[in-house]
């Protein structure tokens, strides 16, 4: 790899490898015609998304979804051209642009239908929609008992085309039993549509911890979100096979160090006061960044492949944190790497470890790193097996 120069002295690094890597574990589980639907919302889970769909335009994903039009319209105009569906709502008022780029909407009610309908008709197009289903998250979907009369007043909308309808899982990740219990559900509503002769070409339930644990559940298409990125569904209940590779690194590099003496306090309010000499490096990561602030923080950084421990309170650009044993065995100085997710050395501070010291899951600490974290790709050495390489990754 040549040598990176990010443009600030914090940055992610995304392993173009294990991207790819996780893109075939997923595609290995599917038996075709299921499509693959990358779910990139939220800035691809805080990877940068217009980098990651690029990757997995490459990687030969079907499709990708996002929450919001806006995410939609942002691929769009960095030339991604695959399908696109958004998953939450979707107001009439939107669907203009949105069916001018080709941007597939989710809908679950008749009123928002037909405002997307009425938009699509001004513009002489066919707004392209999926019909969203509760069968028990009770968050967005029309109720199973009503989707036949939904569907059947959509297909009188000339200006609609019903290609998809989907539902989506409470608790696939953690309740298996209620998660069959949905999935029997949604199939008690597309056998009575299909006697209908109303069922949309495209039914889709799984997420990725259906699509690892459920492959009865695949249907013609899965949702996959977490598993792209090589993050557990959930660490204790649905891990990753080994097969899946981590794709984020978040590094930084060290500001300044300094020597405290007892009584010299560090940052804000001079919260964190030193008992003794010590040695100290200033981050430039804060909590404008992603690095929370309240009520727990990151607890502690890897240099030189040790934990440093965040000390005194987060600013919003900066934090500082303690290296007195870390510069005892070596100097710590300016510009030595800082491991916020990732790997160093031998030492490894993981996601979903970070997820535990600060109370969330790794899907929350991933996508609340802020965009102007600037995102590199990188290529990893991942094999065909997802084998991570000898050498140890980016090293
Ligand atoms: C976010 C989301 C997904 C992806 O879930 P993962 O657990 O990340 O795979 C799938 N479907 C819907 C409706 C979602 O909102």
């Amino acid at each position: 790899m040549a040598a990176l120069v990010p443009e600030r002295p914090t940055w992610l690094e995304i392993d173009r490898s294990a991207l790819l890597n996780n893109v075939r574990q997923l595609r290995a589980l599917l038996t075709p015609p299921s499509l693959l639907t990358g779910v990139v919302k939220a800035n691809a889970y805080g990877h940068g998304a217009v980098m990651v769909c690029r990757l997995l335009v490459e990687a030969g994903v079907d499709r990708l979804a996002v929450a919001t039009v806006g995410e939609a319209l942002e691929l769009r105009a960095a030339d991604i051209h695959l399908p696109i569906l958004v998953l939450g709502y979707t107001p009439g008022a939107l669907a203009l642009e949105a069916v001018a780029q080709e941007i597939t909407l989710t809908v679950f009610d008749l009123e928002t239908a037909g405002a997307i309908a009425a938009a699509a008709q001004a513009s002489g197009k066919r707004a392209r929609v999926h019909l969203k289903v509760n069968t028990g998250m009770n968050r967005l979907g029309v109720a199973p008992g009503d989707a036949r009369a939904l569907l059947s007043a959509l297909s009188e909308m000339r200006s609609l085309e019903v290609e998809g309808i989907f539902t989506h899982f409470a608790t696939s990740d953690t309740d298996r039993a209620y998660a069959e219990e949905q999935f029997r559900c949604f199939v008690s509503v597309l056998d009575e549509l299909a006697a209908a002769g109303l069922r949309p070409a495209i039914a889709h339930a799984a997420n990725s911890a259906a699509t690892l644990t459920m492959p009865h559940a695949h249907l013609e298409m899965v949702r996959c979100g977490i598993a792209l990125y090589g993050l557990d569904p959930d660490e204790d209940d649905t891990p990753l096979p080994s097969t899946f590779v981590p794709v984020m690194s978040w590094k930084a590099q060290v500001a300044q160090v300094r020597h405290l003496q007892p009584g010299d306090a560090v940052s804000y309010g001079r919260e964190f006061v030193a008992q003794q000499p010590m040695t100290v490096a200033t981050i430039p990561v804060g909590y404008a960044d992603g690095f929370p602030r309240r009520p727990r923080t990151w607890g502690s950084v890897l240099i030189h492949g040790q934990p440093a421990p965040l000390v005194g309170r987060v600013c919003m650009d900066q934090c500082v944190v303690d290296v007195t044993s870390i510069a005892a065995q070596q100097p710590v100085r300016q510009g030595d790497e800082v491991v916020l997710i990732g790997r160093q050395g031998r030492a490894e501070l993981s996601a979903a470890e970070v997820a535990r010291r600060i109370g969330t899951n790794n899907y929350d600490v991933v996508s609340r790193i802020l965009a102007r974290v600037p995102r590199y790709v990188v290529e990893g050495c991942v094999g065909d097996e997802g084998k991570v390489g000898d050498e140890g990754r980016h090293e």
